[in-house]
């Protein structure tokens, strides 16, 4: 009988295969497990259902609790809305937790880098309210609430206390958002003050904090901000440590889990083989400690970071001619 059950979606463009080749770099790391395979996304369509986010995954999700996933297409400026957003709503996983550290063999401009991004993943400018107020002038609702800014400043403060990091910094617009912004950083600053004391606390506007970023990563250990600036933050982030090759995913809820990597559905790689699988294996990765299963955990980050500091087998995102199944093939020949 296998230990876990989990739902797999596969997701569109490169998802297929670069979930596909995460799930034997799992298996073969330790994991037992029944996949449940469901669709999600433009796929779904495709395979005759007639929503993108079925009901089915959902209910899969909801009942299994744990879901490793696949990107997701999102057509621009029209169409159906995000699904990686109505998942999150749903589902409410209201933490998305993205890890960006310096990759064994991956030189980039930085050394060092160990930040985690937490990101509030149900409301802010992602509410999906817009609305067209006469032809020509538009608008899009920003929405906080109490609720979700103290419970993601208490999910970031209580992560930080677990990992033992040492200082949360809250990225922010409240000198202009001054209700929206002005509540999650009122809210961020209560549960420091009240519950989190002992740990270092720092708030920066955005536009600072993004230079800041730039010149030195390493002065950032756990970075907290509603839904819109922690997107954009993850992929400024993941370009500091070698690109969306390398940065995995956690949306977290108190009853479920959704483990993704940060990078979309790369229409320009889709069918290639050529893509990278490793953000989906360390975002694997990420979810086998959240199942516990820290053996394998660490094993499977062992050899991917023994592969990328030999430099032998890379996909060529981080330089090298490697394809997506013979750099899973190289991490696993290193168990
Ligand atoms: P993207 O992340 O798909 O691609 C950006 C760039 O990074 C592209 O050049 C791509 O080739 C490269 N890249 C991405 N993942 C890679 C990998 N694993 N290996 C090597 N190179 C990789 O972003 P985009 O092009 O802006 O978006 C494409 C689609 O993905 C859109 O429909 C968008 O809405 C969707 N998206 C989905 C998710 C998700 O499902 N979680 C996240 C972001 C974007």
């Amino acid at each position: 009988m296998p230990k876990h059950t989990i739902v797999l979606i596969p997701g569109d463009g490169i998802g297929p295969e670069v979930t596909s080749a995460a799930r034997r770099v799992l298996e073969a790391g330790g994991l037992s497990v029944e996949w449940v395979v469901l669709p999600a996304g433009a796929t779904a369509i495709e395979q005759g259902l007639d929503n993108v986010m079925p009901q089915r995954t959902l209910a899969a999700i909801t009942a299994h609790k744990i879901c490793l996933k696949g990107p997701v297409t999102t057509p621009i400026g029209s169409g159906f809305a995000s699904v990686n957003v109505q998942l999150r709503k749903k589902l409410n996983l209201y933490a998305a937790v993205r890890p960006v550290r310096s990759m064994p063999g991956i030189k980039t401009r930085y050394e060092n880098v160990d930040l985690i991004i937490v990101r509030e993943n149900t409301e802010g400018l992602y509410s999906g309210i817009e609305n067209e107020v006469i032809p020509g002038v538009v608008t899009s609702l920003k929405v906080a609430t109490e609720v979700a800014c103290l419970r993601i400043a208490r999910y970031a403060f209580r992560y930080a206390t677990r990992r033992r990091r040492r200082k949360v910094t809250v990225f922010h617009k409240a000198n202009i958002m001054k209700m929206t912004d002005g509540l999650f950083l009122k809210c961020s600053r209560k549960i420091w003050e009240e519950e989190y004391p002992n740990i270092d606390y720092e708030e920066l506007i955005i536009d600072a904090g993004c230079m800041k970023l730039i010149q030195d990563p390493t002065r950032f250990d756990v970075l907290l901000m509603e839904n819109l600036y922690g997107d954009l933050i993850s992929d400024l982030c993941a370009g500091l440590v070698g690109g969306l090759g390398v940065t995995p995913g956690a949306n977290i809820g108190d009853d479920a889990a959704v483990f993704e990597a940060v990078h979309g559905s790369a229409p320009d790689l889709a069918g290639k083989g050529v893509a990278n699988p490793l953000a989906v294996i360390m975002s694997g990765v990420m979810m086998l400690r959240h199942l516990h299963e820290d053996a394998s955990a660490d094993r499977i980050r062992k050899a991917y970071d023994t592969v990328l500091a030999e430099g032998k087998t890379l996909t060529k995102d981080l330089g090298g001619e490697a394809n997506t199944e013979e750099f899973a093939d190289a991490v696993i020949a290193k168990f």
